[in-house]
C-alpha cells in the first residue's frame, strides 16, 4: 500500500504568519492571550496552548486589564488571521491592552474595500457565513449594515434589487456559488432596475474576494484525489475551507474521508486500496499529517504480515 501526503496541502501563508507571530510572541511576552481559536484546528491549538497562549474572548478584556494592573503590566493580545471588527481594537485602547495584530493581509485587504463602498452609500452584500469570525469583522467595518448570504435564493429573497449594491465573498467560501450569486443580482439588479431619476441602470459590483490560497488548491486536489484509491482529509470540524476543499476531493473520489483525529480512522476504508492520499485544510499543520502518515503505515505493514 502506497500512502503519500499531498505537497501542496498544509498551512496557507497567512496562517504561517499568524503562528509566527504567535511564537515570536510567546518567546518574547510572559504571557499572550489570543482572542478566539488560532485556527481552525484544535491540535495546533494545543500545541501553542502548551507554549503558553490563552484563548479569551472580548468579554475578558476587563478581567485581564485588571490582572495585568495588579502586577503593573500591559496585557498582549494577539489578534489571529480571521480579523476583528473596530469595536475590539477600540475596548482594547480604552482598557490600555496591547494588540497584536496577526490579521491576515488578504482580510485586511477585504476590510478596506468594505469600508470604502459603505463611505460611498453601497448596499454590501456578503457571500459567507453570518457568524463566521472573519464576517463578524467585516460586518463591524460597515457598522453591520450589510446583507449576509449563503445561497442564491438568500440573496433574491433580501437584497434590495433598487440600490447601488456591491457583493464580496468570504475569503474562504467556494467560487461556484459565488458565481451563481453573482450572475442571479447581476441580471436583474443591472437590466431589470431602471433608476427613476437618472433614467440608468442601477448599479452593481462583484468583488472575488475569495482568497487564492483556497481556490488555488482546488485543481491540484481534484487531481491529487483522483490518482488516489483512497483519500484521507484532516482538518478541524470548524474549518470553513476545510469543509470546501473536502467536498473537492470527494466530488472526484468518493472514497474521501474527513478526520480530525487519528482515532476516527476506520480500517474498512481502506480495504483493495493500493494508494492512500493524505492532504488537508488550509489550518491543517504538517506535522500532524506526519503523524497520520506514520499510523497508516504501521496499519498497512499489519495488514500484509497478516
Ligand atoms: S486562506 Fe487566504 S485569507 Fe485565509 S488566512 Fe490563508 S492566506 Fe489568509
Amino acid at each position: 500500500m502506497e500512502i503519500t501526503i499531498d505537497r501542496y496541502s498544509g498551512f496557507c501563508w497567512g496562517v504561517v504568519r499568524t503562528v509566527v507571530i504567535a511564537e515570536e510572541s510567546l518567546d518574547q511576552f510572559e504571557q499572550v492571550y489570543v482572542l478566539g481559536h488560532i485556527i481552525h484546528n484544535p491540535k495546533e491549538i494545543q500545541r501553542l496552548e502548551d507554549k503558553g497562549l490563552q484563548t479569551i474572548t472580548v468579554h475578558d478584556f476587563p478581567r485581564i486589564a485588571e490582572e495585568a494592573k495588579q502586577l503593573g503590566k500591559q496585557p498582549k493580545v494577539l489578534i489571529r488571521a480571521h480579523g476583528e471588527p473596530p469595536e475590539t481594537y477600540r475596548k482594547a485602547l480604552e482598557l490600555g491592552i496591547e494588540i497584536i495584530d496577526a490579521t491576515c493581509p488578504v482580510v485586511t485587504k477585504l476590510q478596506e474595500r468594505v469600508r470604502k463602498f459603505y463611505d460611498q452609500g453601497y448596499q454590501i452584500v456578503i457571500f459567507g457565513k453570518k457568524d463566521h469570525a472573519e464576517v463578524l469583522g467585516v460586518r463591524g467595518v460597515c457598522n453591520d449594515k450589510c446583507i449576509v448570504v449563503m445561497t442564491v435564493e438568500e440573496a433574491l429573497e433580501h437584497v434590495n434589487l433598487d440600490t447601488k449594491t456591491v457583493l464580496f465573498s468570504q475569503t474562504t467560501m467556494d467560487r461556484p456559488t459565488f458565481v451563481l450569486i453573482k450572475e442571479a443580482l447581476q441580471s436583474r439588479i443591472k437590466d431589470l432596475i431602471i433608476d427613476s431619476m437618472e433614467g440608468i441602470a442601477t448599479e452593481f459590483h462583484a468583488k472575488d474576494t475569495i482568497c487564492g490560497q483556497v481556490s488555488g488548491r482546488e485543481d491540484m486536489l481534484k487531481k491529487y484525489a483522483s490518482d488516489h484509491d483512497c483519500i484521507l482529509f484532516v482538518a478541524g470540524k470548524a474549518s470553513s475551507n476545510g469543509k470546501v476543499l473536502y467536498d473537492v476531493c470527494r466530488e472526484v473520489n468518493p472514497r474521501t474521508y474527513f478526520i480530525e483525529d487519528i482515532s476516527e480512522i476506520q480500517e474498512e476504508w481502506f480495504s483493495n486500496a493500493q494508494s492512500i492520499g493524505i492532504t488537508g485544510a488550509t489550518s491543517t499543520p504538517q506535522w500532524y499529517m506526519n503523524h497520520v502518515k506514520e499510523h497508516l503505515s504501521k496499519f498497512a505493514s499489519q495488514i500484509s504480515t497478516n
